[in-house]
């Protein structure tokens, strides 16, 4: 843990429009700065930074918060790093609270990181792509089998003295791009030659644990290293390599597997889970890729890590892909801290069709806007970049449809509709149906009506035997109505924000007017006036004058004031602090007493009204306390048409 106190010091020390000024073009607009929103695509600039109250607000895509904030999404940092990264750069000395178990954990896992580094280096040292001098020693002999399958990918020859074997050259090291040797002990004696106990070597799932001691998980094997976002080593995936010949082995792997057994070795195999690796939670190539996606506004999303390798070999730097396993809601949430799209560009066959379908619920879980890119029949992205160039995929990518508008098409065209059977499809009317029913986005529902049309027609064109046609016709009816009052009138749309009253803007100018200059919470005319303050803004004055006691700052965070604010404020609140609307007191004393004497006159026009409301209905002679609340009633209307 990281004390309060040095948290809040961080956070005043740091210059939150340089520091974001860094990545966005900001322009002084009145009291803060303006720039093109990082968090979302948009072309006039809605993206605010306050320097005094170190915060910023997106008024496009509501996205906000403080320098800590900014740093966490922009490069993947979790709140520590991120602290520590800004301490580091405010020059304030970050002292951590740990347990001692804490601290046991850490210098296991800085351990573990260690050895995973190392390995990398072997594996890296053994391909020795580029390697001269005294490096080109450490090269394994039988390194060129794993040269042979990259140009059998016809990437460009490493050994090449070309510009495009430079860039590839390039691209292998930011990949740290390496050969495991056949042998059953390549690094076992290397990490013990660097001091490293087997132990932790499989702790990290680097050795394996055998009855004549450790010996090497990956053999005869393409080595990629899986780095998490800060570059670190984390994992690895290595791709089998043909077998070398008795020969060779028996040269230069004495102790070698054999390779005779006829047992194909799996095509590609991962590290373990470790304390520093937790499957389903990494993406192969984010580190390499991230400047790349926050640069498009969108990563793209393939199967294979050597689709990743090969696309940014070829200068497609927002390529990445889940690490063999299905993609995750966890893989989606660390993609949304980059970039707010994804596109998914999975092998043009079954096996990448379901893939798609899968990544639909993970990608709203975690917040990605999900499009699917299609590859041709029997084509996986690396594939299309060999034989076609990079500019194949990035069409293809740019024909992205959004995820609903792709699964319904894939439903309906995927396989011939019209030469299935009945059954299948009514299931594919079915998944058709489920779908629409499932969609929250008021939009994409709005779409459901030009589906049905579109099902129908190809029912009717399908010649289907009456009875046939009329039950499918249902089951789209079904699915129409349901998608269209569904969720909705569930009220399942948390989005949609109500309507203000007029009443509740006069708030908003009250209270908006307050928080551009707390100051003036401090000054007579206003305190008298607040008095009329009821509901929400009252509750948002009070957390105002608590958190901005008078001072030129806020006392505690800007995060904690805006959660102390009724809800209905909230929002409105957070893109005001980052954009104020008035520049000088002065003007903003004046709005705000004139809004609070309006305020004042309609809450008392609310009153009369009920006043006199009651006073209809109550009995036709009035008693004393009746009567005086119709005179004072009478007399504020004079008051305010100006009636003396
Ligand atoms: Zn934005």
């Amino acid at each position: 843990m990281i004390a309060p106190e040095t948290i809040a010091q961080i956070k005043e020390r740091t210059d939150i429009v340089s520091l974001i000024g860094e990545s966005v073009r900001l322009q002084r607009r009145g009291r803060s700065f303006v720039g093109l929103c990082p968090f979302h695509k948009e072309k006039s600039p809605s993206f605010h930074v306050h320097p005094d109250r170190g915060f910023y607000h997106c008024f496009g895509c509501n996205e906000s918060g403080s320098a800590i904030d900014f740093v966490m999404k922009t490069s993947g940092l979790d709140f520590v790093e991120a602290v520590k990264m800004l301490g580091e750069r405010a020059g304030i000395p970050i002292q951590e609270t740990r347990s001692a178990a804490d601290r046991a954990k850490k210098s296991e896992r800085d351990e573990l990181y260690e050895v995973m580094s190392l390995a990398a280096t072997f594996y890296e040292q053994s391909l020795g792509l580029g390697a001269e001098g005294a490096l080109a020693k450490s090269v394994h002999p039988l390194a060129r089998y794993a040269v042979a399958e990259l140009e059998r990918r016809r990437l460009p020859s490493p050994t090449a003295h070309t510009e495009e074997s430079r860039k590839l050259l390039d691209v292998a090291q930011a990949f740290r791009l390496g050969y495991a040797p056949p042998g059953w002990d390549g690094l076992a004696a290397f990490l013990k030659q660097q001091g490293i106990s087997h132990v932790v070597a499989e702790r990290a799932g680097l050795l394996v644990a055998g009855p004549r001691g450790h010996y090497d998980r990956f053999r005869n094997r393409l080595m990629f290293a899986v780095m998490d976002t800060l570059g670190r080593v984390v994992a690895f995936s290595g791709r089998a390599l043909p077998a070398p010949t008795k020969e060779e082995l028996s040269r230069f792997a004495p102790n070698g597997p054999s390779y005779d057994k006829g047992d194909e070795p799996a095509k590609y195999i991962n590290s373990p889970e470790s304390p520093v690796y937790t499957k389903g939670e990494q993406l192969f190539g984010l580190h390499q890729a991230r400047a790349g996606i926050r640069q498009k506004g969108h990563a793209i999303l393939v199967e294979g890590n050597f689709d990743v390798f090969s696309l940014h070999a070829r200068g497609i730097d927002n390529a990445v892909a889940p690490l063999g396993t299905a993609f995750t809601a966890e893989q989606a949430k660390l993609l949304k801290r980059f970039a707010p799209t994804v596109v998914v560009t999975f092998d043009g066959d079954a096996a990448g069709r379901k893939a798609t379908r899968a990544a639909r619920v993970p990608c709203r879980t975690g917040g990605l806007d999900a499009k699917v890119a299609v590859l041709p029949n029997g084509v996986d992205p690396d594939d299309l970049v060999q034989k076609k160039g990079a500019a194949a995929l990035l069409a293809v990518v740019k024909d992205a449809r959004g995820m609903l508008d792709h699964l319904i098409q894939d439903a309906l065209d995927g396989e011939g509709f019209l030469g299935a059977s009945l059954a299948e499809r009514v299931a594919r009317v079915r998944a058709v149906a489920a779908l629409l029913a499932d969609e929250d986005d008021p939009n994409l529902r709005l779409m459901a009506k030009r589906y049905a049309d579109q099902l129908s027609a190809k029912l009717i064109l399908g010649g289907q035997s009456p009875t046939d046609v009329t039950q499918l016709e249902r089951m789209v009816a079904q699915a129409v109505s349901q998608a269209g009052s569904g969720r909705g009138s569930a009220g399942t749309q948390p989005e949609r924000e109500p309507a203000l009253t007029p009443l509740d803007k006069r708030a908003r100018e009250i209270f908006g007017a307050a928080l551009d200059f707390p100051e003036l919470l401090n000054d007579p005319g206003v305190i008298e006036m607040l008095g009329v303050a009821q509901g929400d803004l009252a509750l948002a004055v009070a957390a105002l004058r608590q958190f901005h006691p008078g001072r030129a700052s806020f006392a505690g965070s800007i995060e904690d004031f805006l959660a102390a604010l009724p809800r209905s404020i909230q929002k409105f609140a957070a893109g005001r602090v980052a954009a104020p609307a008035f520049e000088d007191a002065g003007t903003a004393r004046a709005v705000l007493l004139e809004n609070l004497k309006q305020l004042s006159n309609s809450l008392g026009r609310q009153d009369d009204a009920r006043d006199v409301d009651a006073l209809q209905r109550s009995p036709s002679t009035l008693d004393a306390e009746s009567e005086e609340r119709l005179r004072q009633v009478l007399e504020r209307a004079r008051r305010r048409h100006g009636i003396d």
